[in-house]
């Protein structure tokens, strides 16, 4: 009897209090300015620091016999979100954006590929 009243009174307790959870995908959470999410890349000249940095092998550059980028490619199923590309980068063209929501049932869509150094 004691453990039923104290059910309830826990119940009854959380009826008046402040929910701990969001109703998501309808209402999202607020991220933070510090969060790393899927890095984009822009104005890549292809020297290939942030390769060289990356500790999870995530990033591929091809490039002409010039140095020119062709394609530039991050394996989200590699990243592990540290920011090391972003951080070393001496053209500031990567970004960790707030864009978390990067799961697909097609493996695919995870290789972010930027072409020319842009955007795809
Ligand atoms: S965030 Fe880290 S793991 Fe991901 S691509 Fe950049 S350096 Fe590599
Ligand atoms: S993203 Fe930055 S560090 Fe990486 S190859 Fe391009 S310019 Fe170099």
């Amino acid at each position: 009897m004691k453990a039923l009243f104290e059910g309830l009174f826990t119940v009854f307790k959380h009826l008046f209090m402040k929910p701990v959870t969001l109703e998501y995908p309808e209402k999202k959470p607020e991220i933070p300015d510090a969060f790393r999410g899927k890095p984009v890349v822009k104005g890549c000249i292809g020297c290939g620091i942030c390769q060289k940095v990356c500790p999870s092998g995530a990033i591929s550059i091809v490039k002409t016999m010039q140095g020119e980028v062709i394609s530039y490619v991050i394996d989200a199923k590699k990243c592990i979100f540290c920011g090391n590309c972003e951080y070393y980068c001496p053209k500031d063209a990567i970004q960790m954006t707030k864009d978390y929501e990067l799961a697909s049932e097609d493996k695919n869509d995870l290789k972010f590929t930027y072409r020319g150094g842009e955007d795809d």
